[in-house]
């Protein structure tokens, strides 16, 4: 998600959102005497330090810049005592086994009445929240102080370029909630990223979804640069416009017609003005919580504070930026996700003014929620049944979830389809795709259609190759992805079990997201605001410590690619067991 991403996090620690999140927590009890000042002071330090104006942000000032490549010295003040800098691994005996073990004991003690061992540690924690003297973990300093050393060179562009650059970048998500700054990615290879400092990470964000063939593929990199030599960009047809609608159409079932532009935002923008144009109607309506780019239809409700956004069946448009019109809003319906009697209130009650409705079948921008049991069938039902064309974003699922996306996946046509992300496995590409009888309105003096950068040959050329690595890989290489997925979900739950940190899983192929929070399921956006955001935040903090590169915001969503390896899983699922471990020993009252 873009810039109202970055607005539902900055909401979130101004407090905005607080009111709906559900404690994941004991209550907070006082800090042990022994950890209570370090902590207080090292998190007043470093928020001093974090602070983008600050003259004392460690990468504004006193660093020197080391030469590109060479990783950067710690600055010797900044260093911490050992046990801080190699917490202790949390010693576990084989997973599995583990769990096993411990379920059966569960088992056993639930049936001679007895509190199971989990609830004697929960009640024991309850009563002494921290622990007692002899059981308390070694106290953990914040891990926003622990980044500061390795970001030196990324701290000083971050700074450098706030002053040419709003917010320092060209996309508010990419710098708006990073404590204290960003990486500086400087180059990606298979499925890791090396940042400005020489620091490793391994990639679980990969271009927001975009590299499902990891960085720099070398089939990728073998066609762009043999286009590069032959031209970057005539702005004419070509030949490999149509070889890439051909493979396009092979991946994707439904597509009688296509065309390409540049990225989700245009997709979405142009597949809505052909519904319009189709059905002669001019009204649409989303669901809260999804996102379909920065256009002014788009930005409505994409996130949306319950307290002024009205009740539960009946959500209030509300735009998500300053800037969009009231006259555009008034043509924008809103409806919650996985509720079918909701949505189809708001159809039949709105079905001479609705063009269409448009939705990600899988919501990615609210963690990963998948659809209910045939919801997807239903809605398609009933748009049918009231004249109303259905418009699947698949910018997010398409070619991740399965080659031809969640309509693929879950068996459901929709009339037109938005492509982006992993279509191009990171070259600027994007597609509308759909029946005949809505695309071929596309043409001069009905729908128009056109932008000086749609299918540049540069563009087309990666999507050629990787649309060909897709088709070679087929339905085993899509199995793997799967199974990646399925061995990230299992570790985490095993690691949060261990830790005794409540986290809920959510995955569909190829993408995940696990969710700080009590609940057992998360099924629409405001369900999803009941996770503890902040918690989230610190956590990816230590994850990025320790080599893990996701994105801060707990609406955002880990994903895999097929340059990710079971090793590379077990390596996260290493970590993870380390910083669920040592998110629990953080105070609360880090986190608010
Ligand atoms: N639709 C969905 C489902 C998305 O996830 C996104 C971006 O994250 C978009 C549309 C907008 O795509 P872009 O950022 O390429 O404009």
């Amino acid at each position: 998600m873009e810039p109202s991403a970055a607005l539902k996090g900055n909401a979130e620690r101004e407090g905005g959102l607080e009111v709906a999140r559900e404690p994941v927590f004991p209550p907070p009890g006082p800090i042990p005497a022994s950890t209570a000042e370090p902590l207080a002071v090292a998190f007043q330090a470093s928020t001093a330090a974090a602070d983008p104006a600050s003259d004392t942000h460690p990468g504004a000032s006193e660093v020197v810049v080391p030469e590109k490549g060479e990783r950067a010295e710690k600055p010797e003040k900044a260093e911490k005592p050992e046990k801080v800098d190699k917490p202790e691994k949390v010693e576990r005996p084989d997973k599995t086994e583990k769990s096993e073990k411990s379920e059966k004991a569960e088992k056993s003690e639930k049936e001679a009445n007895v509190p199971s061992s989990s609830e004697k540690a929960e009640s024991a924690e309850a009563s002494s929240p921290g622990g007692s003297e002899a059981e308390a973990p070694p106290p953990t300093p914040i891990p926003v102080q622990r980044l500061i050393p390795k970001l030196v060179k990324s701290a000083k562009l971050f700074a450098e370029g706030k002053k040419l650059i709003p917010n320092g970048s060209s996309s508010l998500i990419r710098t708006a909630s990073y404590d204290p700054c960003p990486p500086y990615i400087a180059r990606g290879k298979g499925a890791r990223i090396w940042d400005e400092d020489g620091n490793e990470y391994l990639d679980f964000n990969l271009g927001y979804g975009c590299l499902i063939n990891g960085h720099a593929p070398p089939e990728l990199v073998k066609e762009v640069s043999a286009q590069a030599e032959l031209g970057f960009h005539f702005a004419s047809p070509t030949e490999l416009e149509i070889q890439v609608a051909k493979l396009f159409q092979k991946l994707v079932p439904n597509a009688e017609r296509v065309v390409f532009g540049s990225n989700g935002s245009d997709a979405t923008m142009n597949a809505i003005r052909i519904a319009r144009a189709a059905t002669g109607k001019d009204g649409i309506l989303k669901f809260e919580g999804h996102y379909h780019g920065q256009h002014d239809y788009a930005l409505i409700s994409a996130e949306a504070p319950p307290l002024v956004a009205g009740l539960d069946e009946y959500p209030r448009p509300l735009p998500n930026s300053a800037g969009i019109p009231q006259g555009v809003m008034d043509y924008v319906m809103v409806a919650p996700y996985n509720s079918i009697p909701a949505v189809e209130r708001t159809i039949r009650r709105n079905r001479d003014r609705l063009a269409a409705v448009i939705l990600e079948p899988v919501m990615a921008n609210s963690g990963v929620i998948p659809p209910a049991p045939d919801y997807l069938k239903q809605l398609r039902e009933i748009t049918q049944q009231n004249d109303v064309l259905l418009i699947f974003d698949e910018v997010f699922t398409g070619f991740r979830i399965a080659p031809g996306g969640a309509q693929q996946y879950y068996k459901v046509q929709p009339d037109i389809s938005c492509w982006a992300k992993a279509m191009g496995g990171g070259v600027a590409i994007s597609a509308v795709s759909g029946k005949a009888e809505f695309m071929d309105l596309i043409a001069p003096g009905r729908i128009s259609y056109g932008g000086t950068y749609f299918a540049n040959n540069l563009s087309l050329a990666g999507s050629h190759a990787n649309l060909k690595l897709l088709i070679k890989g087929g339905e085993e290489m899509y199995a793997k992805v799967a199974r990646l997925t399925e061995r990230m979900e299992k570790g985490i739950e095993h690691a949060a079990r261990d830790a005794h940190v409540p986290v809920l899983v959510q995955s569909v192929p190829g993408m995940l997201q696990f969710f700080f929070t009590r609940r057992k399921k998360i099924t629409n956006y405001r369900e999803a605001l009941q996770m503890d955001w902040n918690v989230y935040l610190r956590h990816q903090e230590l994850l990025l410590d320790k080599g893990i590169y996701i994105h801060p915001d707990g609406y955002e969503r880990l994903t895999f690619s097929t340059a990710h390896t079971e090793k590379d899983i077990d390596q996260f699922v290493d970590v993870i067991h380390q910083t669920l471990a040592e998110v629990r020993t953080l105070p609360r009252d880090t986190f608010s």
